[in-house]
C-alpha cells in the first residue's frame, strides 16, 4: 500500500527530531521509504504561546495494516519523549496517517484521509511537493486543494539553513 506520513516537532531541536523520526520510519519492518519533502517551517496552530513548528511529509510503501502502522507511529513518538498535555499543544514528535492509499477509515482510533488534511498548509504543501499528482479520497486533486489552502506562514527550509 502506498502511504503518507506527516511530522511535526516544535520541542528539543524540531528538525533533528523530525530527520530521526524519518529514519526510524524508514527502519519499520514491512515498511519502505519512497520519498521525503524539504523540511518546512509552520507558525502553530491552537495554543499560539508554543514555538513554530517543522514539518515534513513521507511516502511510503507498507505491507502493514492502517491500524499497525498506526501502532508503529503511536511508538516512535513515545520513543521521541512525547507527552500528551493540551490539545494541539507542543510536542517533540507528531506522527499523523495522512493517506492509506484509497482506504477510506473512520473508528475509534483512526481517520483516513486525516481530517486535517485539505486546511493544513503545514501538511498540504510538503504533501504536494513529494506527490504532485495525488488523488485523495474523498478530498480530490492535490493542486486543486493547494489553490484554495492560503500558505499561512508556512516557510519551506533550504538543506543549507537545517
Ligand atoms: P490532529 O489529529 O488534529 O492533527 P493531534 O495530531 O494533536 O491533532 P494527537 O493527540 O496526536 O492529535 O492524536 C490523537 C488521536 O488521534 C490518536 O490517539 C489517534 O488514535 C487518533 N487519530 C485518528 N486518526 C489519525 C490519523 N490519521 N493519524 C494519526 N492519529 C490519528
Ligand atoms: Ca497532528
Ligand atoms: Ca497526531
Amino acid at each position: 500500500m502506498r502511504a503518507f506520513i506527516g511530522l511535526g516537532s516544535n520541542l528539543a531541536n524540531p528538525a533533528v527530531q523530525v530527520q530521526t523520526a524519518i529514519a526510524d520510519i524508514e527502519k519499520l519492518v514491512a515498511v519502505q521509504l519512497i520519498n521525503c519533502s524539504s523540511l518546512y517551517k509552520s507558525p502553530p496552530m491552537g495554543p499560539q504561546d508554543q514555538p513554530d513548528y517543522i514539518n515534513a511529509v513521507v511516502e511510503i510503501e507498507t505491507d502493514l495494516s492502517a491500524h499497525d502502522l498506526l501502532d508503529h507511529l503511536q511508538m516512535i513518538e513515545l520513543q521521541h519523549g512525547r507527552v500528551r498535555q493540551r490539545h494541539w499543544g507542543e510536542r517533540t514528535l507528531d506522527l499523523d496517517l495522512l493517506v492509506f492509499g484509497d482506504s477510506r477509515i473512520n473508528d475509534a482510533r483512526l481517520q483516513v484521509p486525516h481530517p486535517g488534511i485539505a486546511q493544513r498548509s503545514f501538511v498540504l504543501y510538503p504533501l504536494a511537493e513529494i506527490a504532485p499528482e495525488l488523488v485523495i479520497s474523498d478530498l480530490g486533486e492535490i493542486n486543486t486543494l493547494l489553490k484554495h489552502c492560503p500558505v499561512d506562514g508556512l516557510i519551506r527550509i533550504e538543506n543549507s539553513e537545517i
